[in-house]
């Protein structure tokens, strides 16, 4: 079996359960490591799973690496515990070293492949400090032009759609319709369920659990090592990390230090209710004496140029449209899952064996930076 078939899971169930064998193998380091199982929404089988164990000796520090909180990108995230439990475990001092694992921030998402959760929540836009930070209509420029970001009946002719939303969104480059959603996609929009880049009405279950899990993190270590897993940002076939501005470290500071290629800093005035802005932000307000390092790490997939993002929000538009209102044609209907797929998770060999290549080079940078492995 290659690699890629071994880290790199095709459902949920399938990632779920390899997540929870790990427990067995993190019990001869940390004895009395845990598995919680934390049901989403009643009744359903849809999981947060959590692997947590303290120091065996003294809290300084804990190893903290949270996957799928944009359901889809799960997989990638899954795999980077996999391979830390192969081949990092045994280089980190239990005495010392805690660890958390989280396994599905966004479960349904994860099981149904969509990005946002089963209220069409982009999480990352839903985790707020101060509960009150964000205006409803903070995004007037997509309400404008809503037209185009909503879903409008069922998908009819997707290469005609597709055409249609590529020069709208191309001769707009530079007027509102293009700028809303480009803001849409940093600080979400909050007016529109249906909408895509929703931040939701208030906490979703799963923005509770990250909050008290950051909590109980920064109570109980002296340090922190928040590694976050996630996909499609960045240049293709390569590992980005991204940073909060709340983090005072520049990024050219950040890129000395950790001698990783692709750092980019998000500014809290551009990109809202992400979840790592919130630690650094709690870190900052609450726990001032603690060591935090929390960041998205990225897996690129279409690329960082005009086209690549032209490309990007057709496919998060038509995805969104086809699950609200679907399509007459079956064909359509593959074509769109499948650009989303390519989008989030490619069945591309190459993509996936970068992953693997790439998330090494990131665990390895971070960690060993931190002194941790
Ligand atoms: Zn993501």
């Amino acid at each position: 079996m290659k690699d890629t078939e071994i880290y790199l899971k095709n459902t949920y169930e399938e990632s779920r359960e390899t997540f929870r064998g790990h427990l067995d193998k993190i019990k001869e380091n940390w004895p009395e490591a845990e598995l919680f199982a934390e049901s989403i929404a009643e009744g359903s089988d849809y999981t947060i799973d959590t692997i947590y164990a303290d120091a065996t000796e003294e809290n300084e520090q804990v190893i903290f690496f949270s996957t799928g909180l944009h359901g889809i990108e799960g997989y990638a995230g899954a795999a980077m515990v996999h391979l830390f439990v192969e081949e990092y475990m045994d280089k980190v001092d239990p005495e010392t070293t805690g660890i958390c694992f989280v396994h599905a921030i966004n479960p349904w998402g994860m099981k149904n492949l969509r990005r946002v959760n089963e209220n069409n929540v982009d999480l990352n836009r839903n985790c707020f400090y101060k509960p009150l930070d964000v205006p409803r209509d903070i995004n007037v420029n997509y309400s404008e032009e809503r037209n185009v970001f909503l879903p409008n009946g069922q998908l009819k002719d997707v290469k005609k759609e597709k055409q249609e939303l590529y020069e709208q969104l191309s001769k707009g480059a530079l007027d509102e319709g293009y700028s809303g959603l480009k803001s849409a996609k940093g600080m979400g929009q909050f007016e529109f369920e249906k909408g895509v880049y929703f931040g939701g009405n208030g906490d979703e279950p799963s923005t509770e659990f990250v909050k008290k899990m950051q909590r109980k993190l920064l109570e109980s270590f002296r340090r922190v090592i928040h590694m976050d897993w996630h996909t499609a940002l960045g240049p293709t076939n390569e590992i980005t990390m991204l940073n909060s501005e709340v983090d005072s470290r520049s990024g050219e500071e950040l890129s000395e230090k950790y001698g990783l290629e692709n750092i980019s800093k998000f500014s809290p005035e551009d990109v809202k209710g992400d979840s790592t802005n919130h630690f650094n932000e709690l870190k900052r307000e609450e726990f001032p004496d603690r060591y935090l390092v929390s960041a998205l790490f990225e897996f690129g997939t279409f690329g960082t140029d005009k086209m690549a993002e032209l490309r990007e929000f057709t496919t998060i538009i038509l995805e969104n449209q086809l699950y609200w209102e679907g399509a007459e044609k079956e064909d359509d209907r593959q074509w769109v899952l499948k650009e989303f797929e390519n989008m989030f998770y490619p069945d591309d060999e190459e993509w996936r064996e970068s992953v693997l290549k790439e998330g090494r080079l990131g665990i390895e940078k971070i960690l060993g930076e931190e002194k941790v492995i």
